[in-house]
């Protein structure tokens, strides 16, 4: 069994962009590349998930926003597992905040749930990764949100970066070897 970090989009490695089929509207946030690489060092898998907006049919949103996943695994030689909701129906069964894109990727890849990691930017991805039973959940958001303020009493910490998420991710695998 391996240890994952999983990952939201949104929030997360990029900013929501105001337009989601324009490619140069996705701004990736700051040391995103060094983070990844780090997590894949340290031994986790690394997983992004979450659903793809995709509201109109027959948008280039999707071009654009497999554009930009297609630009962060150039970011790092660790390898990234996706799972992605594409489907226009909210009654999706794979659709965020259902739990279903994680516990699949975690059967497929035998991830062990109790040693990974969720980050996560949004309440949807907040929610599905506490129904996947992911219990070191780190929110993400630079503001104190209402869903925030639900969520962190839940989560293991709430950061404003990924940057600083990714340093608690460190300072508990290291209480982990120190044991
Ligand atoms: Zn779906």
């Amino acid at each position: 069994m391996g240890k994952a970090v999983f990952m939201g989009k949104e929030g997360v490695l990029y900013k929501k962009p105001k337009n989601e089929e324009d490619f140069e509207e996705y701004i990736v946030y700051d040391d995103i590349a060094e983070n990844l690489t780090l997590l894949g060092l340290m031994g986790f898998s690394l997983a992004i998930i979450g659903n793809a907006k995709n509201d109109k049919p027959g948008a280039s949103f999707r071009g654009a926003h497999d554009r930009m996943l297609e630009a962060i695994t150039h970011m790092t030689p660790s390898p990234i597992v996706f799972g992605t909701c594409y489907h226009h129906d909210e009654s999706c069964e794979c659709r965020l905040p259902k739990a279903k894109l994680f516990l699949d990727i975690t059967e497929e890849y035998d991830f062990d749930i109790e040693d990974s990691y969720m980050i996560a930017g949004y309440l949807a991805q907040f929610n599905a990764a506490k129904k996947a039973g992911i219990k070191n959940i780190i929110i993400v958001t630079t503001g104190s949100s209402k869903w925030s303020k639900i969520a962190e009493e839940f989560a293991i910490a709430k950061v404003s970066s990924f940057s600083k998420a990714i340093t608690i991710i460190q300072d508990m695998a290291a209480m982990v070897i120190a044991l």
